[in-house]
């Protein structure tokens, strides 16, 4: 996958402030961060979704997104009140760098970012439907 930039990254041919790597995973700054101590998450395989990751690599990566969530709680200076995990698939869903990641993003209380989701309308009768779909897709796999 020459042309994506976190391939890149991983090989050494982009720049990006490491702050963790092992044989599977590679965590680095985000260029344009939400909040200072933004970090991306990535298995160093190129996958593009997270429905492409296989299940072993996937646990590596969420592993290393629980430390570093961790870690950016007792940071001193980010003064880290709250995080938010967020890992976007799709165009639809936001997903610019298809090369699948994790965003670990330090939250501050008045910090002015916010998820502005627009809510459909459902009834518990829809919400049943919904649930006995998707149980019926898991038994399937
Ligand atoms: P997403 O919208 O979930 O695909 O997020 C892609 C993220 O990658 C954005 O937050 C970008 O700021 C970040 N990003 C893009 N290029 C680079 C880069 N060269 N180094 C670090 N982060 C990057
Ligand atoms: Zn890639």
């Amino acid at each position: 996958m020459n042309a994506c930039i976190f391939c890149k990254i991983v090989a050494g041919q982009l720049p990006a402030h490491r702050v963790y790597e092992d044989e599977d995973v590679l965590a680095f700054m985000d260029i344009n961060p939400i909040n200072h101590g933004h970090v991306l998450i990535i298995p160093k395989v190129h996958y593009a979704e997270l429905r492409s990751i296989p299940l072993a690599t996937s646990t590596a990566v969420w592993e290393v997104v629980k430390k570093v969530e961790q870690a950016i709680w007792q940071t001193p200076g980010l003064s880290c009140e709250g995080t938010n995990i967020l890992q976007n698939n799709g165009a639809a869903a936001g997903q610019d760098v298809f090369h699948a990641h994790f965003h670990v993003i330090p939250r501050l209380s008045g910090d002015g970012s916010r998820f502005r989701f627009k809510l459909v309308h459902s009834t518990d009768e829809t919400r049943k439907e919904w649930a006995e779909s998707i149980k019926n897709q898991m038994d399937a796999k």
